[in-house]
């Protein structure tokens, strides 16, 4: 918006043009998650296992008493981690499936992060509220809406579980809204954000306004995923680090796909591939990414073509 004023485009040219493109995150999440997760057993299962990991469950515990910690031998390699109980487990090879803000403060204790990773300190946490809400009846809604863009909206994406979720079909509706680096509503309390949602869904199912609200529910997600931010690409850093021994994972690492729940498989591949490489045994795991193509392909043709810099 703020690029198309600068050149000159007005508030109605902007808002149109984001009507049309700027859905946000079209992507309901449960029907991605069992096929990620079914082709993530598959395909890791047999790859990491086999290599002689270990299942730590307890580990959790680290982030509930924030005691945990990289742990570096000799020349700063990584050598292992500290769980918040003091328990250490030493490894060959640490990978870190932690978000860049949880990972940050745990490198810090060791001094390695200013030296090996700069950039972490740059990423910035995309918040989510998520509403949920339990109607009397079926309000008719479909199974996935997504509101157009607009200044004046809180919640795009909406969903109907009784339509997703096994064994739900014909119960009166239950739905799930996201609102997407929600900043706006920070401010605002539980009673008025289930307001304006109920507000927004009776927009595309008219029955939400006459339906008794039985139960609400609003979760604040401190972070979704990090913001996609002008200059993410080419701070996301590889899976393989300049410290010896840890590798990293996560959505935000360079999987060169956007931070999803694929993009987190992926990056859970390049990092097994990394370990299996480093141990003489390179393999190929993820599936590599098909670049540009539809519309970002037509348009990265014609900017190719421009010198930097040319309008
Ligand atoms: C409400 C919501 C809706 C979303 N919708 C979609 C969607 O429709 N489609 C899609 O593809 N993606 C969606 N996403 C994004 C998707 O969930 C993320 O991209 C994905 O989960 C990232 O996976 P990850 O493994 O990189 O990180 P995470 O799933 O965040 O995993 C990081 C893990 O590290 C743990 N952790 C943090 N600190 C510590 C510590 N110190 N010690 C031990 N453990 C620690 C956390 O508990 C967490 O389990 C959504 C996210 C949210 C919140």
């Amino acid at each position: 918006m703020v690029a198309i004023r600068r050149h000159g485009g007005d508030e109605r040219a902007a808002r149109a043009l984001f009507e049309r493109f700027a859905a946000a995150h079209p992507c309901p999440a449960e029907r991605l998650r069992r096929p990620a997760l079914r082709l993530c057993r598959r395909r890791a299962g047999g790859t990491v296992y086999r290599a002689g990991a270990q299942l730590h469950r307890g580990a959790w515990r680290a982030r509930a008493a924030g005691h945990a910690g990289t742990r570096t031998v000799g020349e700063g390699r990584v050598d292992g981690v500290l769980l918040a109980d003091g328990a250490r487990l030493r490894a060959d090879v640490v990978v870190s499936a932690l978000p860049p803000m949880a990972l940050a403060p745990l490198l810090d204790r060791d001094r390695q992060r200013a030296a090996a990773l700069p950039a972490l300190d740059w990423f910035e946490p995309s918040p989510y509220i998520c509403c949920y809400l339990w109607f009397d009846r079926d309000i008719k809604a479909e199974r996935f809406t997504s509101h157009l863009w607009s200044p004046e909206r809180l919640n795009y994406d909406f969903y109907e579980l009784g339509q997703i979720r096994h064994g739900w079909a014909g119960r009166p509706s239950v739905i799930a809204s996201n609102i997407i680096y929600s900043h706006r509503a920070a401010h605002m309390d539980d009673d008025a954000i289930v307001a304006a949602t109920v507000r927004e869904l009776a927009e595309f199912a008219p029955d939400a306004a006459s339906a008794k609200l039985l139960h609400a529910r609003v979760h604040r997600v401190p972070m979704a995923i990090p913001c996609p931010l002008v200059g993410f690409e080419e701070r996301r850093p590889a899976q393989r680090t300049p410290l010896p021994g840890l590798v990293l994972a996560g959505d935000w690492t360079q999987t060169r796909m956007p931070c999803t729940m694929e993009g987190a498989v992926k990056s859970g591949f390049l990092a097994a591939e990394v370990v299996l490489a480093d141990l003489g045994r390179p393999e190929t795991l993820a599936i590599e990414a098909r670049l540009y193509d539809g519309l970002a392909g037509v348009v990265r043709r014609v900017a190719a073509g421009r010198p930097r810099g040319c309008p």
